[in-house]
């Protein structure tokens, strides 16, 4: 006797032949590699060109061993969530040493980066505030104040003329939310601009750079070392340590009031399990890197120019960025994945972004640079895209 009836999927299938339909349909790639420029895929490598490993990190043999050691010292699980037993010395040397990085009072590690953006946003507005973001912010950063119940406000893409607008006439506490660096589009907000803005409205500033740390500033110190804004400019900072620094996990830095509210408030910190120690200690030995290892910035600068120089020659569809994220706009959906597709089978990973990570009618190849990569393997990319653009 069947009690209850299996759960009608057949809606499931037609949604999902829909965004078959539609160029949308995604896929995974099983990579049998580690991290690099070169990936192994089916038995076959692939000239990797979609990472966020921008300075090569994540597969360094410092970092590995620190890894190892860590894991004989420590175990693998942290057995449980920082404020019950899972908080260890590796951890607790790990904030501190971000914090004097970034130059704030204090960090606090988070488990990812969704987390981080998710539990700030909602520990520091609730119902009776408002949020203020540019439209073309992170997806975690819009459901942390999806969470959070404030009052949400969109405002065109680094357009400080409609936010200050929109700031006015509101009176109840205000938080502005930025990308430091467009993880889509590689342009950087309009920083200096949104803390006079925040400055004259009284509001909270809160910047992600989750693509600018480690890559941008003489040091690394991303995209706030680069405006030279401080933590009074800027007073809540999110980082993230699996893009620059190649490892896994999260953090925020700021004063010491926000890093306690934080510990006392934040859900996704409070109820969730603490990244392995051996992370920590990892991530110890890749932020030495990022801090001594100015070739790789430099290198990357340079990799940076010459692709964009190659692309204005070849007339590409570029667009304005000076980051190593280096997007060509395609538009259409399928035609991106076309693209994408026919790299692929000529040896490169570029990955085609379609909405609605983007915008409709924005879908792009967004090409990703490394420290790690040679001259010979941006022109060998670009060889294939002048191919690509003639017929
Ligand atoms: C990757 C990313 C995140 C999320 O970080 P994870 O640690 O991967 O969860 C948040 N914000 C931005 C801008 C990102 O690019």
């Amino acid at each position: 006797m069947v009690l209850v009836t299996p759960c009608d999927m057949e809606q499931l299938t037609n949604h999902l032949a829909e965004l078959a339909q539609q160029g949308l349909y995604r896929s995974r790639r099983i990579i049998e590699s580690p991290q690099s420029i070169l990936l192994q895929i089916d038995g076959n490598k692939y000239i990797n060109f979609c990472s966020n490993d921008y300075l090569g990190l994540a597969n360094h043999p410092d970092v590995i061993q620190a890894f190892k050691s860590a894991a004989d010292t420590y175990g693998v699980g942290s057995g449980s969530a920082h404020l019950i037993c899972g908080h260890s010395s590796a951890h607790h040397a790990l904030e501190e040493e971000l914090a004097a990085f970034t130059g704030r009072d204090r960090a606090l590690l988070f488990s990812t980066g969704y987390m981080a953006n998710m539990g700030v946003i909602a520990t520091l507005v609730g119902r009776s505030d408002t949020v203020f973001q540019d439209r073309l912010n992170h997806a975690s950063l819009l459901d942390g104040a999806l969470l959070s119940g404030a009052r949400f406000k969109r405002y065109s893409h680094a357009d400080t003329a409609q936010l200050d607008e929109l700031m006015s006439n509101i009176p109840a506490k205000k938080l502005i939310v930025s990308d430091g660096v467009f993880s889509m589009d590689g342009d950087f907000a309009p920083l200096p601009a949104l803390v006079s803005i925040a400055n004259a409205c009284k509001a909270w500033l809160m910047v992600d750079d989750a693509h600018g740390l480690g890559v941008l500033g003489q040091q690394g110190g991303g995209v706030l070392e680069h405006y030279a804004l401080n933590q009074n400019d800027v007073p809540i900072l999110m980082g993230t340590l699996g893009k620059s620094f190649g490892t896994f996990g999260a953090f925020v830095a700021g004063s010491e009031e926000l890093i306690e509210t934080l510990i006392q408030k934040a859900r996704t910190y409070i109820y969730t399990t603490a990244l392995p120690a051996a992370i920590a200690e990892a991530t110890r030995a890749s932020l030495k890197h990022v801090i001594a290892d100015t070739w790789r910035r430099d290198k990357l600068n340079h990799l940076i120019e010459r692709f964009k120089l190659g692309a204005q020659q070849l007339n590409l569809p570029l667009m304005p960025s000076d980051s190593a994220i280096q997007p060509l706009m395609i538009n259409d959906s399928q035609q991106a994945v076309n693209i994408s597709n026919y790299l692929f089978e000529q040896g490169f990973l570029v990955s085609a972004i379609r909405p609605p990570t983007v915008p409709k009618g924005s879908a792009r190849l967004r090409v990703t640079l490394s420290a790690l990569h040679e001259e010979q393997h941006i022109d060998r990319l670009l060889d294939v895209f002048a191919k690509i653009h003639k017929t």
